[in-house]
C-alpha cells in the first residue's frame, strides 16, 4: 500500500534498524522500544490483521521467530519475552499492517504479562460464552 509506513520499511524506502529478513518477512527495532531489544515482525506484503496472512506463510513464520528468538536471547541474555499482536484498533493497533511485537523482558523490569492487557470478564458464564463459540463454529463450517 503506497501510503503505508511499514510497507514503505519492507522495501526499504524509510531507514530501519533491520535485524532479520527472510522472503516474505522482515524483523526490525520498534522506533519506541518498550523494553531493550524491543521489535516488530512483519511481512513484506501488507496484510491488515492476522486472518488476512495467508496459512502457507506458516512454517516460514515460525522459522523467523525461532531464529529471531535465538538471536535475541543471545544478544540480550534473557531468555523471557512477551509477543503480541495488537489486531484491531480496539484492541491497540495504531499501524493498519500486521505486525508481531517482540518485548525482551527482564527481571524487575516494571512489565506485566498479558494478562494485564484488559481486564473485561464476560457477563455471560464460561457455559454460555462457549456454547455461543460453538455455534459460530459450526455454522462457520470450521471443524
Ligand atoms: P501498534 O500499536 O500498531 O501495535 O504499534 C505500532 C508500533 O510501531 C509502535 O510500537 C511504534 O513505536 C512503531 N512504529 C511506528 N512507526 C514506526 C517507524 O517509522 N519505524 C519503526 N521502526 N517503528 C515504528
Ligand atoms: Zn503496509
Amino acid at each position: 500500500m503506497s501510503d503505508c509506513i511499514f510497507c514503505k520499511i519492507a522495501q526499504k524506502e524509510i531507514q530501519s534498524f533491520i535485524i532479520f529478513e527472510s522472503e516474505n518477512f522482515l524483523v526490525f527495532l520498534d522506533i519506541h522500544p518498550h523494553s531493550p531489544g524491543h521489535c516488530l515482525l512483519i511481512s513484506k506484503k501488507h496484510f491488515e490483521t492476522l486472518e488476512e496472512m495467508p496459512t502457507d506463510y506458516g512454517k516460514e513464520f515460525l522459522e523467523v521467530t525461532h531464529k529471531l528468538i535465538l538471536i535475541l536471547k543471545s544478544a540480550l541474555g534473557t531468555e523471557n519475552f512477551n509477543f503480541g499482536v495488537n489486531n484491531g484498533s480496539l484492541a491497540g493497533q495504531a499501524i493498519k499492517h500486521l505486525h508481531f511485537h517482540f518485548m525482551p523482558r527482564f527481571a524487575n523490569d516494571g512489565g506485566g504479562s498479558m494478562h494485564s492487557i484488559v481486564k473485561n470478564p464476560p457477563k455471560e458464564n464460561l457455559e454460555e460464552i462457549y456454547n455461543k463459540i460453538i455455534k459460530a463454529k459450526e455454522s462457520l463450517n470450521l471443524n
